[in-house]
């Protein structure tokens, strides 16, 4: 049985006022049904921390360096984030791959030291619109998870995210059969390279325009184990809508 898991990517959004966001989320939720995480920028996993203690609300960081420690101007190591209280790290967001030109070897390096350092790494993949209007998401996706999953990945420390580009802040998303197709053959790769055990107890999110009005139906899809939620995860009130959602499906 996977344990769900409701994931807020806060993107490069927040400020010391947002805190309250947070707070106001962990008090919705004393005992929820579904684990929470809230990613806020670096800036704000300290504070949020400490705020959460005590809380069923976990955090995590948006990305970290793949080496543990150096001379990486403005980067964060993973150690950074398990010190100022992060159990997560978010990998390979398109995001990143776009604007930092991350590959996929990049983001399995960053994995293994995410999973030295005992972090929990969500795994971003996803395709571009032309990619699925030329028929080629699966095989697509495929690669992107051979290339990007480290070896040692497992149930307890490796969570993967399948982000549609094009559904990210668009409104737009994918039908429930494609969102069901997609997670359906990510499942089978995992099983096949993890084996069974393993590749059944990874968990795989949908990420993409999820809002309180659609969860339900997305959540209802099979291998679908919760989401990764960008724009809706900045209030409590919607992140909440998503993650009642969640402990009801
Ligand atoms: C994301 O960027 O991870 C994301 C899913 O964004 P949004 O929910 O805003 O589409």
């Amino acid at each position: 049985m996977r344990r769900k898991l409701a994931a807020g990517n806060w993107k490069m959004n927040g400020t010391s006022t947002s805190l309250k966001e947070a707070e106001a989320l962990a008090a919705a939720f004393p005992s929820p049904g579904c684990e929470i995480l809230l990613c806020p920028p670096a800036t704000l996993i300290h504070r949020m921390s400490g705020k959460l203690e005590g809380s069923a609300v976990m955090v995590g960081g948006q990305d970290c360096h793949m080496a543990l420690s150096g001379a990486h101007t403005g980067d964060i190591s993973a150690e950074m984030l398990t010190d100022a209280g992060a159990s997560h790290v978010i990998l390979g967001h398109s995001e990143r791959r776009a604007d930092h030109c991350e590959t996929d070897e990049m983001v399995r390096a960053k994995a293994e030291t995410a999973h030295s350092q005992g972090l929990v790494a969500i795994i971003c993949c996803g395709e571009a619109l032309e990619t699925r209007e030329a028929g080629e998401t699966l095989a697509h996706v495929g690669r992107q998870i051979a290339g990007s999953l480290p070896d040692g990945c497992t149930g307890e420390n490796t969570v993967v995210a399948y982000e549609p580009i094009w559904a990210i802040g668009t409104g737009k998303i994918p039908t429930l059969a494609e969102i069901g197709e997609v997670h359906a053959f990510i499942r089978a790769e995992l099983v096949a390279r993890f084996g069974a055990e393993t590749g059944n107890a990874i968990r795989l999110l949908y990420g993409g325009s999820v809002k309180p009005s659609n969860a339900a139906e997305i959540f209802a899809v099979a291998d679908v184990d919760g989401a990764l939620v960008g724009g809706a995860s900045l209030r409590a009130e919607d992140f909440g809508g998503i993650v009642s959602a969640l402990e009801n499906a």
